[in-house]
């Protein structure tokens, strides 16, 4: 079949990791007899630079025409970069957070997944962690404190500031009907992480996640208190499969996550809406310390690809496949210079990603 994906570059590391996912995309085609039709677009510095300003109509229209897009990173060190030095309106990021409303992407994934043969880079003890683990961070993305009003007054003399955090029912539920979705096609467990017994936002959350929970009787549903959750990950990070968080708890419980499988540069993300469309990108950032040297891990954004795959394309054995070929590659003792151990195989981005596709198939 044929399939549109819309390939945002960016900066620093951007254009080599895209280019070794697509190398992974391309095989991936070939072995499995689809298309892909790729589209360039501009985001971020890369977009400043062509066009004064981090985002433009045309690559909103060109993500929209897309099955879904890929994208490296985008930014650049901000006590050096031209880019910083313009208003905070026409920075790189604002181009980010202008394609995730363009696009009404309220579901936020991020894998944390340890690999046995990277176990060595957790910083948890070898026995909580045997046999690795896998856990899907749902982290709601366009809601809550981070989008509800805030002000900064003065009151009776004394400086103050407000934040609210706001949900309505329906912005909780089609976040949990994406988690439900998702648990039902891995290991069927999803707990949801609220602070109840204090906010009523989080009782709001539980009581309609415990209604869409109804949908999915073959899901176990558990809550958990977010105090509690980030102990628990901590402590037992196998206990858990979907995660499922509002929108600051995710923020935090996300880069907890992420620091446990100790490997910034396999970490995997994803951006929905409520159709089958996303933005996938790697967790980390655009590296300009180490942009253009050949020297940047490029399975996050491999991994990226294959989420595309299942989550937008539904090619499930393809996306089985690219999975698969990383592990293979990592069995196999090779390893970009941010994951290097001694004894082992050292290689560059370009050579790990065409490793990568020639286990596919
Ligand atoms: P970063 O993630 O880019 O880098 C942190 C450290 O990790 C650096 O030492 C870097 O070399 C290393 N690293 C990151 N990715 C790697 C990879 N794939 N392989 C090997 N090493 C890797 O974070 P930062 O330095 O704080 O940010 C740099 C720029 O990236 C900033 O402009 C920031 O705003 C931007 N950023 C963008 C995104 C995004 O596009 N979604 C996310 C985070 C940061």
């Amino acid at each position: 079949m044929k399939y549109r994906i819309g390939l945002i570059s960016g900066d620093g590391i951007g254009p080599e990791i895209i280019s070794g996912a697509r190398k992974v995309l391309d095989k991936t085609a070939s072995v499995y007899g689809h298309e892909f039709e790729y589209k360039e677009l501009l985001l971020g510095g890369a977009s400043i630079d062509k066009t004064g300003e981090p985002i433009t109509p045309e690559t909103i229209e060109g993500a929209k025409a897309s099955d879904a897009v890929l994208m490296g990173s985008i930014g650049g060190d901000a006590r050096t970069s031209h880019w910083y030095r313009l208003e905070p309106s026409k920075r790189p990021e604002a181009g980010l957070l202008g394609i995730r409303k363009a696009l009404g992407l309220f579901a936020n994934l991020r894998p944390a997944v340890l690999y046995d043969e990277l176990s060595g880079a957790c910083p948890l003890k070898a026995e909580l962690i045997e046999g690795g683990f896998d856990i899907m961070i749902m982290r709601e993305l366009t809601g809550g404190l981070y989008f509800g009003e805030r002000k900064t007054t003065v009151e009776n003399g004394l400086r103050t500031a407000v934040d609210t955090l706001t949900y309505n029912e329906n912005e909780i539920r089609r976040i949990a009907v994406k988690a439900f979705e998702i648990a039902g096609k891995r290991r069927g467990r999803v707990c949801s992480v609220d602070k109840a017994n204090v906010l009523d936002s989080s009782r709001l959350w539980r009581a309609v996640v415990e209604e869409v929970a109804k949908d999915y009787p073959g899901t176990e549903l558990t809550h958990m208190l977010v105090d509690n959750c980030a102990m628990q990950l901590v402590r037992d990070p196998r206990q858990f499969d979907v995660i499922l968080t509002e929108n600051m708890f995710g923020d935090i419980l996300s880069d907890e996550a992420s620091m446990i499988t100790g490997s910034i540069g396999m970490l995997a993300s994803a951006s929905l809406n409520d159709t089958s469309f996303g933005l996938y990108e790697p967790s980390h950032g655009s590296a300009p310390d180490i942009a253009g040297q050949d020297k940047a891990n490029p399975i996050a954004t491999i991994l990226s690809a294959a989420m595309l795959l299942r989550f937008s394309l539904d090619l499930q054995k393809e996306a089985d496949a690219v999975e698969n070929a990383v592990l293979k590659v990592l069995k196999d003792g090779y390893r970009t210079a941010d994951i290097m151990s001694e004894g082992l195989k050292c290689t560059g981005t370009q050579e790990m990603a065409s490793l990568i596709s020639e286990r596919i198939g």
